[in-house]
């Protein structure tokens, strides 16, 4: 993680430091090495959020665009005392979680559960695989950017992703930040539509909380 707490401070991690996790309150160190983005570790990560995925530049990336008091914020369920660390939380109560390793679909029901106003952005980019394919399969976006897509071979991408949250799919700058609108998991036909990035990020900001009324991989 980026941001510990230092009496009382969020700070980052800088060589020999030590602090405290946000989540559990456990003791994390700070790692500062040469290739990866500095951050903090846990000495046992046991009673830590399981939900948190190690950061890679592309998390890191993607939190930064937005402000840093936005970025790791522990959100809790105050009857059950559930707790867990959202990627980004907006004032208005938006949580927008970057996924890059794939999760088992129970786990994505039980994070849309947990959080009532959530997106997804899920790294496109893991394999060229996927973003090649996607985009060989593409139709020619219309005028308001929305091509129609048939999906196959094994990947599993828009069949896993398929959920009831908004989805939005990051295959690059070549192949485009993408928006998931329609999956079909028989005929494993879909429709996306291309989402620039920095329009994306301000209607974010902007207090909204609801991205439902474009679609979502599994409208009707
Ligand atoms: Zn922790």
């Amino acid at each position: 993680m980026r941001f510990a707490l230092l009496e009382g401070d969020r700070v980052e991690a800088s060589p020999k430091l030590r602090a405290t996790c946000p989540g559990c309150g456990a003791e994390v160190i700070a790692k500062c090495g040469k290739h990866v983005s500095w951050h903090w570790s846990h000495l046992s990560r046991e009673l830590c959020d399981p939900w948190w995925e190690t950061e890679s530049e592309w998390h890191r990336n993607w939190k930064n665009r937005f402000p840093i008091t936005w970025q790791e914020v522990r959100c809790q369920n105050t009857r059950t005392g559930e707790w867990h660390i959202a990627d980004v939380k907006t004032p208005s109560g938006l949580v927008i979680e970057f996924q890059r390793s794939s999760i088992h679909p129970d786990e994505i029901q039980l994070r849309e559960d947990f959080h009532r106003s959530l997106i997804w952005i899920v790294d496109g980019c893991k394999n060229d695989f996927d973003r090649f394919n996607f985009s060989n399969m593409l139709s020619r976006p219309n005028e308001d950017g929305i091509a129609h897509f048939n999906w196959f071979g094994r990947s599993t991408l828009f069949k896993r992703w398929h959920t009831t949250k908004p989805v939005f799919i990051d295959f690059g700058p070549e192949h485009g930040f993408w928006r998931v609108l329609r999956f079909d998991l028989s005929s494993k036909r879909g429709m996306a539509g291309i989402v620039n990035i920095d329009s994306f990020v301000q209607l974010a900001c902007s207090g909204t909380t609801d991205f439902s009324s474009v679609g979502g991989p599994a409208t009707e």
